[in-house]
């Protein structure tokens, strides 16, 4: 007779492979259930196939800072495995790694594959079976407790305890389609409700698909609402076919949902302030002094926006430099210092890098991911309630919930 399993792990995302991997590791008999072909479909995409695995900005006392007020949640989970914990992990995996900029940690061969065999040979050394294609459609349950899972094809797994590590509903091609959230409702948990987070924001500026493909360094984004700051980042951003991406304004996008009349201003200089850099205007007219605007300007700005920024500015761009008169420099100025655009909203799931929302974490330990509300059922990674900022902060999340509730229900 088959000996029965102990614990059956929902999702084979980073978090479910961690989780199952240290289950396992403690002795467990354990089975991840995954519905796609393969494991960790999104993890390969992470940090441009590079995958920023952590920050090693994280520590106890900024956990708040880096996830707002969900942040305590973490406390425990992160000092049972934290980053540093997570670095040794891959390490000893023969995962080298590297801090870049923004102490951001990625694996010295720049390939998210690599991080991925790593998590798949812990599995296979600990002995952790693996279903695939087995989607999970619901469970049975016999006194307050989950007895089984039934798989989409009838099939029925039998455990003592389950962990859900399902994700949430960001690039669903990846399999994350928010399953778990109908599931825990009905088994009487509070969801909140989920949003997608990290997103791009569309514009409704005409001119924003002639700036199509075109990156920004070193810019400052401030975001508006009626004129009011709301919020302002420094950093790299992107021009799309339809607004912005890019790390400044994924992390802002969080905050454009509900505002009445957003706004963005890009200071395409923040280094110099306004004196400075109508002085340096001025140099750059000197110096191209006999030529026409519209061949003025390849010092001081990339190629695609010279086009852009003459047509805002409203001077013609046949006349001659010579010919400018200061009131037009200062309008040439101030849309480098606050070139304007007006938001439309933000993209959907399918464009967005996390889900925001998900499992109340008030019906959850934050010392084992145990469900406060269902003795044998834990949690691990994007399906709770958490999320952080762009920079490997939200893989930390999965990082040391999976290792806790791995832990905690081995044990
Ligand atoms: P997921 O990775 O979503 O995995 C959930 C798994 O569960 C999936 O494999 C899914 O198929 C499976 N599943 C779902 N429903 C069922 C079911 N009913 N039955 C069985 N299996 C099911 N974060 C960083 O920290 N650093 C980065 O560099 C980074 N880059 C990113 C780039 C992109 C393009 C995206 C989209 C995200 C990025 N993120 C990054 C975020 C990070 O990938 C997620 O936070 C993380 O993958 C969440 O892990 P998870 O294990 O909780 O869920």
């Amino acid at each position: 007779m088959r000996k029965p399993l102990d614990i059956i792990v929902i999702g084979g995302g980073p978090a479910g492979m961690m989780a199952a991997g240290t289950a396992a590791s403690s002795g467990a008999s354990v089975l991840l259930l995954e519905k796609n072909e393969k494991l960790g479909k999104k993890l390969l995409l992470t940090g441009k196939e590079r995958c920023n695995i952590t920050n090693a900005e994280i520590n106890s006392h900024t956990l708040k800072k880096i996830y707002g007020k969900n942040g305590g949640f973490l406390h425990s989970a992160f000092n049972s495995f934290s980053n540093q914990d997570i670095i040794e992990f891959f390490e000893d995996q023969g995962v080298k790694t590297k801090v870049e900029r923004g102490n951001r940690v990625f694996p010295q061969s720049d390939r998210a594959l690599d991080v991925l065999s790593a998590l798949k040979n812990y599995l296979t050394k600990n002995n952790v079976k693996i279903k695939y294609q087995a989607e999970v459609k619901s469970f049975i349950r016999k006194e307050g407790l989950i007895t089984k899972v039934v798989l989409s094809n009838g099939e029925e797994c039998k455990a003592d305890k389950f962990i859900i590590a399902t994700g949430g509903k960001s690039y669903p091609e990846t399999g994350s389609t928010g399953d778990a959230f109908s599931w825990l409702t009905g088994m009487g948990h509070q969801v909140i409700k989920p949003a997608p987070a990290l997103v791009p924001i569309i514009m409704s500026n005409e001119f924003i698909k002639d700036l199509e493909g075109l990156s920004l360094r070193n810019v400052k984004i401030t975001l508006f609402d009626n004129n009011t700051k709301i919020d302002a980042r420094f950093g790299e951003a992107l021009f799309t076919a339809h607004g912005m991406s890019g790390p400044v304004i994924l992390d802002l996008s969080k905050l454009v949902t509900g505002l009445i009349k957003p706004t963005l201003n890009i200071d395409l200089k923040p280094a110099l302030n306004y004196q400075q850099l109508d002085l340096r205007i001025q140099r750059d007219f000197a110096k191209f002094n006999n030529k026409i605007f519209r061949n003025s300007l390849h010092q001081l700005l990339p190629r695609k926006l010279i086009a852009v920024i003459i047509k805002l500015s409203g001077i013609d761009p046949e006349k001659y430099v010579n010919a400018i008169t200061k009131s037009e420099r200062k309008k040439l100025l101030n849309l480098l210092k606050e070139f304007k655009l007006s938001i439309k909203g933000v993209d959907g799931y399918r464009k967005a890098i996390i889900t925001a929302g998900g499992v109340s974490l008030k019906e959850v330990d934050p010392k084992t991911m145990r469900s406060k509300l269902i003795d044998n059922l834990y949690f691990a990674g994007e399906v709770l309630d958490l999320d952080g900022p762009t920079g490997g902060f939200n893989l930390q999340i999965c990082w040391s919930s999976g290792y806790c509730a791995g832990l905690s229900s081995a044990n």
